[in-house]
């Protein structure tokens, strides 16, 4: 065997949780004699970033699952419990002289946080004369090498969405890398079972449930919420939903069809490959981006979404600052009504597709694309509520919770972000609802109190109909709110 670059390698691993297809381990394997694996949990900045209890589960109970897989291969994963972002350099200065490494690799992550704290990760173990290899990983190609002809980030999604299908309908340059292979059962005895470092923080080997305030979600090792943790469940997913892309592009609208992927969880915390799923997608479009099927084809424009927001961040950090793209925006009178905002989350509004909708989210940790866009505009247009408000409930939610995808949806439905919706397109609930759920079948199933509304009544019960008691009655008038949020946009547009 001829002998590799590093004898000791590092991998840290962070929201890419997987064997397979993971750039990172798959160089550390190739490059490295011996190898092990480092996961460190900063609950303090999580919190600060709005990670919520349901995303943090999927994160660590999706570890458990990986680190019994890595042991197999004879590779340890150890775990590490900070506070902040900002202790992470000099932890991992530690671990890289305790354990004797020669080199550390990991997948780019870009929020700003994010890419402050890796560099100062490569700064501080530049003095530690131990390389840092940071790979394109979380998206298709890397942020920074897709600019419109000016040299700027793309901010309007259909120009990025050409000039990526422009440079790569050839459909290669996405295959994905094989698991690493095993460095030998011989390589176990190199690593020690535990060590400790300054300040009392010990590197072990077992994962737990929760980390700082975080609480424990139902569901056991394997489950969070009725998601099924790990890689064996993201792929026999992708599989499944192989098999009814054809239809994707006539049935994604609608949340009462089983129609979409629901592959968004495994992608965040990086359980399944974004590779993965181009090439089985591409496997069904003859190999091309824009090929023989509708149903695929639209379904790679909904991965190139995520990869436009993950660029935008990039490319626009000032998103990363809880600020909105467009400047002006931030004149906006926002409703300060803390009741109304309320009863958004609690889905008591009165609009029965909006209420749906709320308490999909609150039940199973996730909703339906279709319905992310209406209550996301209800909120920011009918009842005028900062987007950030919003922005954050869906991160504490959502066991998809991701920032670049959240903080791009909803500055995109509150007019005030890169690709906004125009602020005069306000959506209507009650069509949308007539439209996308017109048997009431989705609202049925999540709001019991109408079950037994006709078709025709569901979607908005008339006065009388049922008792203020079991339902409530609209929150707000929709065709005046939305008259009211024209007018305040049209005067900040004019000021
Ligand atoms: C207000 C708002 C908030 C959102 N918050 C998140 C979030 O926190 N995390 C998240 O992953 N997605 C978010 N989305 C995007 C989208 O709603 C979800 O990705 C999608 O509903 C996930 O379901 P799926 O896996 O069945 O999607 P599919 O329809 O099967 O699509 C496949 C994949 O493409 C990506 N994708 C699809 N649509 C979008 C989109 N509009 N923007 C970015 N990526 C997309 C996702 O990774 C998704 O898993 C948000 C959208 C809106 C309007």
């Amino acid at each position: 065997m001829p002998k590799k670059l590093y004898p000791r390698g590092l991998v840290w691993l962070r929201n890419d949780l997987r064997m397979d297809d993971n750039t990172a381990l798959y160089r550390a394997a190739t490059n490295c004699d011996a190898l092990a694996v480092v996961f460190i949990a900063c609950p303090e900045t999580w919190r600060s970033h709005g990670d919520g209890d349901n995303v943090v589960a999927m994160r660590l109970r999706t570890l458990k699952a990986l680190q019994a897989s890595l042991w197999k291969k004879h590779i340890p994963l150890y775990f590490l419990q900070l506070d902040t972002f900002a202790r992470v350099p000099r932890a991992l200065a530690q671990i890289c002289r305790k354990l004797d490494i020669d080199a550390l690799f990991a997948n780019a992550e870009y929020p700003l946080n994010e890419q402050r704290r890796d560099a100062a990760v490569r700064e501080t173990l530049k003095s530690e004369c131990v390389p840092v290899e940071y790979s394109t990983d979380r998206t298709l190609t890397s942020p920074g090498s897709l600019t419109t002809g000016s040299g700027e980030g793309f901010k309007v999604y259909t120009p990025f969405k050409r000039a990526f299908i422009a440079r790569f309908d050839n459909g290669g340059g996405f295959e994905p890398l094989p698991a690493p292979r095993s460095p030998g059962a011989e390589h176990r005895a190199v690593w020690p079972e535990w060590i400790t470092l300054a300040g009392e923080h010990n590197l072990i080997r077992s994962i737990p449930d929760s980390v700082g305030d975080y609480n424990v979600v139902p569901g056991g090792d394997r489950k969070v919420l009725g998601w099924t943790v790990g890689e064996s469940a993201a792929n026999k997913l992708l599989k499944a939903f192989s098999g009814r892309i054809s239809d994707y592009h006539n049935q994604r609208d609608y949340p009462a069809m089983a129609a979409t992927s629901r592959l968004s969880p495994y992608l965040n915390c990086g359980a399944l490959s974004v590779r993965r799923c181009v090439q089985m997608a591409l496997g069904e479009n003859g190999g091309h981006w824009v090929g023989r099927s509708a149903g695929a084809g639209s379904w790679l424009c909904e991965l190139l979404w995520r990869e436009f927001y993950q660029h935008l961040v990039v490319h626009y950090p000032r998103v990363c600052r809880n600020l909105p793209f467009k400047p002006e925006t931030e004149q906006v009178p926002w409703s300060r009504r803390s009741a109304d905002f309320e009863r958004w989350c609690q889905g008591q509004t009165g609009v029965p597709i909006v209420d749906a909708a709320m308490r999909q989210l609150n039940q199973t940790g996730w909703m339906h694309n279709r319905l992310r866009m209406v209550v996301a505009s209800f909120l920011t247009k009918n009842l005028l509520t900062d987007w950030r408000k919003g922005e954050r409930y869906f991160m504490q939610q959502l066991v998809d919770a991701d920032f670049a995808a959240n903080n791009g949806g909803w500055q995109w439905a509150a007019s005030t972000g890169t690709d906004a919706a125009p602020y005069f397109r306000v959506f209507n609930p009650y069509s949308q609802s007539k439209k996308f759920d017109p048997e009431g079948e989705f609202i049925r199933a999540f709001v019991p109190e109408l079950e037994g509304c006709s078709a025709r009544d569901i979607h908005c019960p008339p006065v009388g109909l049922l008792r203020s008691e079991d339902y409530p009655a609209p929150i707000c008038d929709v065709t005046q709110s939305r008259k009211h949020a024209i007018e305040v946009f049209a005067n900040l547009k004019s000021g």
